[in-house]
């Protein structure tokens, strides 16, 4: 079991995180979705969390007080706490393997120009980014993260879909998927799917993710150990 607890000033917007594969695994107790709003932890009559920002500037900093106070709510000696944040390591699926191996995380989600700088001194153990552009708050980042390491916990998934097939998971991109029926608008699946034989489908596969690889992300083969039978495929 993994507990997320999320920090954030929309507690609403993970209503989304309520739904499908990610609602089953929090019945089945496989992980647990904690959210706070930051707002209960401001001692100020208007539930503020943001002000002004020392020396001057556009925008607004959120406040050290709430958030102080909303981590040390959440805290166990067990927890790691993330900060969704553009300067971040980038977030990718080895990241999220390492994370969903982890017992509790507490993500905090930034708004406005983003946190008072004392809170990362003190606080904050690793910042996350989803990427290299700037989202209006760390919420849709949660999610992102929530989502990625959740599929990565044994059973989440169950037996109908697997992990270990998807594009990063070993390395490079998944391989091309078809379903019934065989021929749509005189669209052929590949003869070789449809028939049974097991051992050239994996083939097949393992092919076509290597070429497809190839074609799209080359910069992946950096960190992939290829057999002598793969090295030979992509030469081909
Ligand atoms: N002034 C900040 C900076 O340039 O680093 C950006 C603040 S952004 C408008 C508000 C919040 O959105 C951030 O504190 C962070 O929590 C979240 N955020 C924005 N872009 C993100 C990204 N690429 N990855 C993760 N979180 C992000």
């Amino acid at each position: 079991m993994i507990k997320f607890d999320i920090l954030t000033i929309f507690p609403e917007i993970f209503n989304a995180l309520d739904e499908s594969i990610l609602k089953k695994a929090q019945e089945q107790e496989l992980i647990n979705i904690e959210v706070t709003n930051i707002r209960d932890y401001s001692l100020d009559k208007h539930c503020n969390v943001d002000d002004y920002p020392y020396g001057g500037g556009a925008g607004m900093v959120m406040k050290p007080g709430p958030i102080f106070r909303a981590v040390e709510a959440v805290q166990t000696d067990k927890a790691k706490v993330l900060f969704m944040s553009p300067q971040g390591k980038t977030f990718d699926q080895e990241m999220a393997k390492k994370l969903a191996t982890k017992e509790h995380l507490i993500i905090l989600c930034g708004r406005y120009e983003g946190i008072d700088e004392r809170i990362r001194q003190e606080l904050i153990d690793e910042e996350v980014s989803i990427g290299d552009y700037v989202l209006t708050g760390g919420e849709f980042p949660a999610m992102v993260l929530v989502d990625a390491i959740a599929r990565m916990v044994p059973s989440v998934l169950g037996t109908k879909a697997s992990a270990i097939e998807d594009s990063f998971y070993n390395g490079i991109l998944d391989y091309p998927h078809y379903t019934r029926p065989s021929v749509f608008r005189s669209l052929e699946v590949p003869k070789v799917l449809l028939s049974g034989n097991h051992q050239k489908i994996a083939q097949w596969r393992k092919k076509k993710s290597l070429k497809r690889t190839l074609l799209r992300r080359p910069d992946l083969f950096k960190n992939v150990e290829l057999t002598e039978g793969e090295r030979s495929i992509l030469n081909e």
